[in-house]
């Protein structure tokens, strides 16, 4: 009897957990590893909650992905009887004049068929008036989108693929050098006991980990970037801003802010998309900046006047594994093609998590090539460009 294909997937966040999954669907022996754990608190996958959203602007895979995974996320709550997905509908506030990414994102979502609605600014004020809608000029409302649960779900994923039969150990893989890259291919992995660990392919999704295990190719290509997250107390007993009465929103104005309305007895969640200084997911200390929090304050108290005096309740620090263009990498490793990379979620990963693993996963079991639009080489076509 031919033998079951052996793999190893580094990382157990949003991308490596559903690889390893849907790679056990289809009948491949895998070991997942994870130095800290699903979710783990220093994990781009941390924390409470997620945005899904179809929204995406013209000209991209987005919006397809997502409505797969919209799919996945749908098929799994299913089985495992747990919701993963609120879908309190998202509403995408046009707030800048240049209005081609949400003119755009329309012709995206009719064909991915992600339910949505052109919303124009007195509808949007009858409906929420918790809202300033001032310098708003229309908005996109997806009804059947919401907040996903980040950490809990990557649990959810890791504790199924146990019981499904995969091996999960908690463990770090200490080094990859390729010098252990034999003719083209890499033979084994060296893990923080000591110990090695032998595999037919390797996946690597450790997120912002992504540039130091792979310093020359990707060390440039992927920058963990400090993202600091706000949760503030509304007055007792007002649910005005919650998600019983308030939908995930995203503001795309000169700065793109984003909350997620207090669900869970959290508080009301906000955050200033821009991309911040460079972090180090590993020994960063987790402290939000004073300056940061000005800035969404006086966002707050401009859009969300209610809530102009909230004290603030709680605060997270994250990080994006930020890639030049905001595009994904899931691309072989160009010295070793049994080592597959998978990263650069860049701020948008996490809800098409269920979807990138299955498409991981088909790439592995058919020996299949990554879309051109996720290859690191686009990057080195790129730098020829402009050097031309
Ligand atoms: C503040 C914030 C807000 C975001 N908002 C959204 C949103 O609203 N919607 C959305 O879709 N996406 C969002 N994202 C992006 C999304 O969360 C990420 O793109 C996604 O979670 C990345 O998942 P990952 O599996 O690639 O990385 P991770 O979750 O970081 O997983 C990598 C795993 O690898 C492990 N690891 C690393 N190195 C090693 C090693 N050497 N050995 C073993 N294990 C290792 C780590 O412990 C970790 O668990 C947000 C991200 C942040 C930080």
């Amino acid at each position: 009897m031919k033998s079951k294909l052996h793999i190893a997937v580094v990382g157990a966040g949003a991308f490596g957990g559903w690889t390893a999954l849907h790679l056990l669907e289809r009948g491949a022996r895998v070991t997942l590893l994870d130095a800290w754990g699903p979710g783990n608190s220093r994990a781009s996958s941390g924390g409470e909650t997620r945005i899904m959203r179809g929204t995406y602007g013209p000209d991209q895979p987005y919006t397809e992905l997502a409505a797969r995974a919209l799919k996945l996320w749908q098929k799994y709550e299913r089985r495992w009887k747990r919701q993963f997905l609120h879908r309190t509908g998202v509403l995408w506030m046009v707030s800048s004049r240049d209005d081609e990414y949400e003119r755009g994102s329309l012709s995206m979502l009719r064909q991915a068929q992600i339910e949505f609605r052109e919303l124009s600014t007195p509808d949007m004020k009858k409906r929420w008036p918790q809202i300033n809608f001032e310098d708003v000029h229309w908005g996109i409302y997806e009804p059947e989108c919401g907040y996903l649960d980040a950490r809990a779900s990557c649990q959810a994923v890791v504790d199924s693929f146990i019981a499904e039969g995969g091996g999960y150990r908690q463990i770090a893989v200490s080094a990859v050098g390729l010098d252990d890259a034999g003719k083209g291919s890499l033979r084994s992995l060296t893990l923080s006991d000591g110990s090695r660990l032998k595999a037919d392919h390797y996946v690597f999704a450790c997120g912002p980990w992504l540039g130091k295990l792979f310093p020359e190719t990707l060390g440039r290509l992927i920058r963990p970037t400090k993202q600091d997250i706000f949760f503030f107390g509304p007055p007792a007993g007002d649910s005005r801003f919650t998600d019983a009465h308030l939908p995930v929103w995203g503001d795309h104005g000169k700065r793109f802010f984003y909350g997620i309305p207090g669900g869970d007895r959290r508080g009301f969640k906000v955050a200033d998309d821009t991309r911040g200084r460079v972090f180090d997911p590993t020994c960063g200390e987790r402290v939000v900046s004073e300056a940061t929090l000005k800035r969404v304050r006086e966002y707050i108290a401009f859009r969300f006047p209610s809530m102009k005096d909230a004290p603030l309740v709680e605060t997270r620090v994250c990080q994006y594994e930020q890639t030049p263009d905001s595009n994904f990498i899931v691309d072989r490793h160009p010295q070793a093609e049994n080592v597959w990379l998978l990263g650069g979620g860049s701020g948008h990963g996490f809800k098409h998590g269920p979807a990138l693993g299955e498409m991981m996963a088909e790439l592995i079991m058919k020996d299949g090539e990554a879309d051109v639009r996720w290859r690191i080489s686009r990057f080195s076509k790129r730098q020829k460009k402009s050097k031309a």
